[in-house]
């Protein structure tokens, strides 16, 4: 018997995960894809935001602001990229202007930090290939990047090492209230636990439908990207973002840790499990991000990519205990800010589950920290030193990421070992850049498969069933 079951392996069931793993107890996530932040947690805008957004005196502003805070923390205990750059939400004339105010009247509410209205030369100094139509801009100097798949995954990682089971390849197909807890049934069988936790996205519907009546269903909402190359770099410093509108924040232009520039998204109705971009989406994101930063290069593109919002059409997050179903938590609807607030979610989450009998004794083997290397970021001495004491960081695998083969096999032996190209893509970075793995692709493919002694047609490029390699072509091999 489990004391929690967390169903989902996105960010909200990761932090969480950590989270509990504080304590001595027996959590178990289950995550029914192949890999923990598979779904919404990593394809996202993945800003920290500063808060000025959520309706005052709803739990979003509270979690938003809260997790801003925590996510820096969070990011330097676990060695996650972040950067805190400040946002822009930039004003073309009066209309705009007076939504600004607005957007500032409701930050200082939320109490986000050090909120103010900028303008003239100030503003084109923070952003100098701002349009120059831009009369005004919301700056918000707590507003960050972030690392969304490695926040999730390092969570994971840390909660199992510290005693916390993960099930990957485990969809959850029922939930029984049955005596004091509950039997969840999954594809790989059935497990018992005191306490359920939904964490389940886009999909947190459904899961919930299985033990409780239906009071919320989620209609995803697509948004579309465009990844420009690290040539563009310094196209904007801070998060860029156009006065809010019905259809959620608008099209922003910001950095990405990795160097790269965000460009994106739209928002309209998608179907679930759905991932396709499409020319008319990304027409809208091109316009629209051209109004505010008019020199973006788009032949600079090397990926585009869609993320789905978990949207219930509410102001809020479902964040709490079951009224009809006592013993099952939600964590559901959580569309944006979810990546920033999942932090304070899981606090919060914690928090309940402990208020509703779950006691908490510390745990002496929670690892709150842990350090990767990453040989793209160490200087020269580090280097020498790091191949010194492993050679095969000596090894360059991905020359556009500067990703070496010591780095992906320290990956491979973490737990959680990705077993998919794009898994390991999120672990350390081979891939990522320009050639999107058209040169290390193959590679890459190979040291998976040997480290785990696959045959190179079982390993995927991301989802189970993604094969990139199918068969021989040639039998018998060259004449
Ligand atoms: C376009 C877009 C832009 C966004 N930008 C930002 C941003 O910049 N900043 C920000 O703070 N937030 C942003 N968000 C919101 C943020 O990404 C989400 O709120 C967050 O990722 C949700 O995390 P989650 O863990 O709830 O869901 P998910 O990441 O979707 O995780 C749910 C998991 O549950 C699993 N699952 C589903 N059903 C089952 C089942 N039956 N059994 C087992 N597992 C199951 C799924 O496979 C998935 O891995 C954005 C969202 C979108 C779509």
């Amino acid at each position: 018997m489990e004391d929690v079951i967390i169903i989902g392996g996105g960010i909200c069931g990761c932090s969480l995960l950590y989270e509990l793993s504080r304590y001595k107890l027996k959590v178990l996530l289950l995550e029914k894809e192949n890999d923990v932040a598979c779904g919404t947690s990593k394809a996202n805008s993945a800003i920290v935001h500063a808060g000025y957004d959520p309706e005052p005196d709803t739990s979003m502003a509270r979690f938003n602001v809260e997790g801003n805070i925590l996510i820096e923390r969070l990011c330097r205990d676990l060695d996650i990229m972040y950067k805190k750059t400040g946002s822009l939400v930039v004003g073309f004339g009066e209309e705009d202007r007076r939504s600004i105010e607005k957007l500032l009247e409701k930050g200082n509410k939320n109490r986000v930090p050090d909120l103010r209205i900028i303008e003239g030369e100030e503003l084109f100094r923070l952003e100098p290939n701002l349009s120059r139509e831009a009369s005004c801009a919301l700056y918000a100097p707590s507003a960050g990047i972030v690392c969304p798949w490695e926040l999730a995954s390092a969570q994971a990682e840390c909660a199992v090492r510290g005693g916390a089971k993960v099930e990957l390849d485990c969809e959850v197909r029922g939930i029984k209230k049955e005596g004091g807890g509950f039997t969840v049934t999954s594809g790989r069988g059935n497990y018992q636990s005191r306490f359920v936790v939904n964490a389940a996205g886009v999909d947190s519907d459904t899961v919930s439908r299985m033990v409780e009546p239906e009071f919320f269903a989620i209609t995803p909402k697509s948004g579309e990207y465009f990844i420009l190359d690290t040539t563009e770099s310094n196209l904007v410093n801070t998060v860029v973002f156009p006065c809010p509108s019905k259809l959620g924040k608008g099209v922003l232009v910001a950095p990405t840790v990795h160097g790269n520039i965000i460009v994106g998204p739209d928002s309209k109705d998608f179907k679930r499990g759905d991932y396709a971009t499409t020319a008319v989406g990304l027409e809208y994101v091109r316009r629209n991000a051209l109004r505010s930063i008019p020199s973006i290069n788009f032949r600079a593109s090397i990926r585009n990519f869609s993320g789905l919002r978990a949207d219930a059409g509410l102001e809020d997050f479902i964040v709490g205990e079951s009224r009809e179903a006592p013993g099952f938590f939600n964590i559901a609807a959580v569309k944006s800010p979810g990546l920033t607030s999942s932090p304070s979610i899981a606090r919060e989450i914690a928090g309940q589950l402990n208020r509703s009998g779950l006691a908490f004794e510390p745990n002496p083997q929670f690892q709150a920290k842990r350090r990767v290397k990453r040989f793209r970021d160490m200087n020269e001495e580090e280097r020498r030193a790091a191949i010194r004491e492993n050679p095969l960081y000596g090894n360059i695998v991905c020359r556009c990421e500067t990703v070496t083969e010591g780095e992906i096999i320290d990956a491979l032996e973490r737990p959680l070992p990705p077993r998919s190209l794009d898994a390991l893509k999120r672990r350390c970075a081979p891939g990522m850049g320009r050639c999107q793995g058209g040169f290390c692709g193959s590679r890459v493919l190979a040291l998976i498969a040997r480290h785990f002694n696959l045959k190179p047609e079982d390993v995927p490029k991301d989802r189970r069933g993604m094969y990139i390699i199918t068969g021989e072509t040639k039998k018998g091999g060259a004449p």
